[in-house]
């Protein structure tokens, strides 16, 4: 028998150092709905690029790294700012898995 001591020990975080381990499966994307490879690494910090990882496809990411240029270049946006970067994320936020939460 398992005792399930040593599993209960490893947090759901440990996952996280595998993830370079996992194949490349495909995903079926959360925004275009077709099957398609992942992206190879969660491309934004924290729960947002994990969520990106799980349920986007590599051509979506691609398709709002394009979307992300030139939203820049209309804003005029400094990438450094943090400001600038909290407004990005919730732009790829509602790109990619639409607006919603609807605070402020
Ligand atoms: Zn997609």
């Amino acid at each position: 028998m398992l005792s399930g001591v040593t599993r209960r020990k490893l947090p759901s975080r440990c996952l996280w150092g595998k993830v370079t381990f996992l194949p490349m499966s495909d995903l079926t994307c959360a925004r275009c709905e077709r099957e398609g490879g992942r992206v190879k690494a969660p491309p934004v910090p924290g729960d947002l690029g994990r969520r990106i990882f799980d349920s986007i496809c590599q051509q979506c990411w691609q398709d709002w790294l394009k979307e992300q240029t030139a939203i820049i270049n209309h804003y005029g946006l400094n990438v450094l700012d943090p400001k600038a970067r909290t407004f990005l994320l919730e732009r790829t936020e509602n790109f990619l898995f639409g607006a919603q939460n609807a605070d402020t």
